[in-house]
């Protein structure tokens, strides 16, 4: 296994205002806030992140807050359309009340693959899934006073991906070591043996559509764990003999990256479980204090400056 596609680390969206996300994903939805950085392309801008306790890899929801008032992006083919989440067998109705509560738009629930799930938006128009699996996730959820064990999402149970046509797409998944398992409609399933857990790509095939536009409320990337840098490297030239470009590995202080643009315009990124999100805090601690890569140590203030305090 150590050599192989872990399933997913985490997944990276866009998001308007930084304090409406924040309290979206950490009070509505439950998520810990586990770090909170900036943008290390732009340092201007915070760089956030959601999971469980620890951060643990398939739990990962990232955002880069670009502020009020940005273009809205257009959910289309070439993107991850849609986030989803597991959650425990009959919990669809509590989140429903919690959803009214909360003036969240979703659909009613509604059954796929024989699972019953139950589709929002996140106040930026970001679609995501909660999901009842039928194979039982074992991962200990993040609990808050308001959402509780009973209810509380336990990580990723899928990303949708809309294509034009799956067949380049489901190429590479393959060399991931993914296979088809399910089909319904134009929804193919993908999924790995590699792990138990957030180990699902739906590809869903659309001929006609047009292609999306990344920009508020639509998935930046999808990031694939893997457990090291040695996987990484060999996944680099798995991916080189496919034809594909592909970065160099990159150091994103809590894990290291490749990026590549699969055959159909999704961003995939390669993510290992090193170093971890405890790298620069203790596990209390995740996501309490503004935390910057060496390089930016220096202008601190000046960027402490700029971002819109949470509290
Ligand atoms: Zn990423």
């Amino acid at each position: 296994m150590e050599n192989r596609i872990l399933g997913l680390h985490h997944i990276t969206a866009i998001a308007g205002d930084a304090k409406r996300n924040f309290n979206f994903y950490s009070k509505v939805l439950g998520l810990r806030f586990i770090k909170k950085t900036v943008n290390f392309d732009d340092p201007g801008t915070y760089h956030f992140y959601f999971g469980d306790e620890s951060g643990s890899a398939g739990t990962i929801l990232t955002f880069f807050p670009w502020g009020n008032g940005i273009p809205q992006g257009r959910k289309g083919a070439g993107m991850a359309t849609e986030i989803g989440y597991s959650v425990p067998q009959g919990s669809l109705e509590k989140w429903v009340e919690r959803f009214e509560k909360y003036n969240v738009i979703y659909n009613k629930p509604a059954v796929r693959f024989g699972e019953r799930y139950l589709t929002f938006n996140d106040p930026d128009g970001l679609k995501l899934e909660l999901i009842e699996s039928k194979t039982p996730d074992t991962r200990t959820p993040w609990e808050t006073d308001e959402v509780k064990a009973d209810m509380a999402t336990r990580g990723f149970h899928n990303i949708t991906l809309t294509l034009n046509d799956v067949e380049a797409t489901a190429a590479v998944l393959t060399v991931f070591g993914y296979k088809l398992i399910e089909k319904e409609a134009n929804r193919y399933r993908y999924a790995t043996d590699a792990v138990e857990n957030a180990a699902i790509v739906d590809l869903v095939e659309l001929p006609t559509e047009k292609r999306g536009h990344v920009a508020n409320g639509t998935v930046h990337h999808v990031a694939f764990r893997v457990k090291n840098d040695e996987v990484l490297a060999e996944f680099r030239n798995k991916i080189i003999d496919l034809g594909l470009n592909i970065t160099p590995q990159i150091d994103r202080n809590y894990f290291h990256s490749l990026y590549f643009r699969e055959p159909a315009g999704v961003l995939f990124e390669i993510a290992t479980d090193n170093p971890g999100f405890m790298v620069d805090e203790s596990l209390e601690e995740l996501g309490q204090n503004l935390k910057l890569p060496a390089q930016y140590e220096s202008r601190r203030k000046e960027i402490e400056a700029t971002l819109v305090p949470l509290n």
